[in-house]
């Protein structure tokens, strides 16, 4: 299958059929694995072959397929399928460090992957360090000789600033540290993070990949030595296995998110076009649109910055609360990637727990809507933003 393209991969990656040939794959609904044979069992204990499985936990077919497809898709040599994104982050980074290691991670992440770097490592004696992300020399001048480890988002939520991964993962790699990047924002469909050679790349398969708002799941992709080396260990005894409902939901969605997030996109750069200079709006931001301050470097990793932009209502809390209760067919939530437009104000929902000086320093201001395009209709979606901004 390796020659085939990603949309291709995407479709078919992973198929494993059974005797029965089915033509769609199968959810295999079991906890455990029968042996023909007490020999068969210990052989299997000894050293399982691909397509065998000693418990879910460990690995499942279903799971299988998902975690060859995504891998597949990200142009990577394995996958580890897991219970949501946040499994699939802290197993990342739990998997790989140890007391006294060194992480540098930039400061815009979202806020369970903050809590496990500044709370959990932390509490192990993981030395954390913070950067801006966006500013190459703070890159630079935070990863040190004994830094083990580096962790971004590719692209932020919900503020969208890039990273450079090209720079980055040369810093990292000088020092031999490893380079893990949270994809969640940037999708499969466009991801860039595998070819600039981070060594991890951690998706949320919750957001575009099921991408109807149904199932938790996440992945690790990487390479067959880290995959099936400490992050298997990690996750198969710490019970962060995705479940094969899942697994199986997101293998089929797996089938459509190239045409629903190229949709998705479109909608995205219409509507920041569309949008920007509003008088209602002090600001727009999205990454692949001219406005954006990072527009060349979004530009040069990828040809679309995904399904998310962010704009600023003039007036603060009071505006955005009023836009988002005119709203008539776009949903208030905190979710995002779904088939559904979804309008979020972080300040007062994802973002709320963080400290205002945080959230200055983020800009993540009390005008600020993230707003995830769904697959309605753009000129509805345009038409229920500016009736919702003239009610302000
Ligand atoms: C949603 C999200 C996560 C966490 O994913 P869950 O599936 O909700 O656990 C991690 N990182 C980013 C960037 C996300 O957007």
């Amino acid at each position: 299958m390796a020659k085939w393209s990603k949309r291709t991969q995407a479709v078919h990656g992973g198929t494993r059929r059974s005797q029965y040939g089915e033509l769609s794959e199968a959810m295999f609904m079991t906890q455990a694995f029968a042996y023909p044979s007490a020999e068969a069992a210990e052989a299997r204990f000894v050293e399982a072959g691909d397509d065998e499985f000693i418990y879910a936990r460990y690995g499942n077919p279903t799971n299988r397929m998902f975690e060859d497809r995504i891998a597949a898709m990200e142009g990577s040599e394995d996958a580890f399928a897991c219970t949501s994104g946040m499994a699939a982050v802290s197993g990342a980074l739990m998997a790989l460090t140890k007391a006294g290691d060194h992480v540098v991670s930039s400061r815009a992440l979202f806020g369970s992957c903050l809590y496990v770097l500044e709370d959990v490592l932390a509490r192990f004696g993981v030395e954390i360090t913070l950067v801006d992300g966006t500013d190459n020399a703070a890159w630079e001048a935070a990863i040190r000789p004994d830094t083990r480890l580096v962790f971004f988002e590719t692209i932020s939520n919900p503020t969208l600033e890039v990273v450079d991964v090209a720079h980055v993962v040369e810093c990292a790699h000088a020092v031999g540290a490893l380079v893990v990047a949270d994809n969640a924002m940037i999708t499969p469909v466009y991801s860039y993070a595998a070819s600039l050679g981070c060594d991890l790349v951690v998706y949320s398969t919750t957001k575009h990949v099921d991408g109807q708002g149904r199932m938790l799941g996440g992945a690790i992709c990487g390479t067959k030595e880290l995959i099936r080396g400490p992050i298997e260990a990690y996750m198969k005894h710490t019970g962060g296995a995705i479940n094969p409902f899942a697994a199986w939901t997101h293998l089929k969605a797996l089938e459509t998110i190239d045409l629903r997030v190229r949709a998705q996109a479109e909608t995205a750069t219409w509507l920041a076009e569309q949008l920007s200079g509003h008088e209602k709006l002090s600001s727009v931001r999205y990454p692949t649109h001219k406005g954006h301050p990072q527009y060349d470097l979004a530009m040069r990793q990828a040809p679309s910055a995904g399904t998310v932009l962010a704009f600023e209502v003039k007036g603060g809390k009071d505006a955005a609360f009023r836009f988002q209760n005119a709203l008539e067919f776009i949903i208030i939530s905190n979710n995002f990637a779904d088939a559904k437009s979804i309008a979020t104000h972080p300040a007062t929902t994802t973002h709320q727990r963080l400290p205002q000086e945080q959230k200055d320093t983020l800009g993540i201001s009390d005008g600020l809507i993230r707003f995830s395009c769904g697959l309605e209709d753009p000129a509805d979606i345009l038409a229920d933003i500016e009736q919702a901004l003239a009610v302000i």
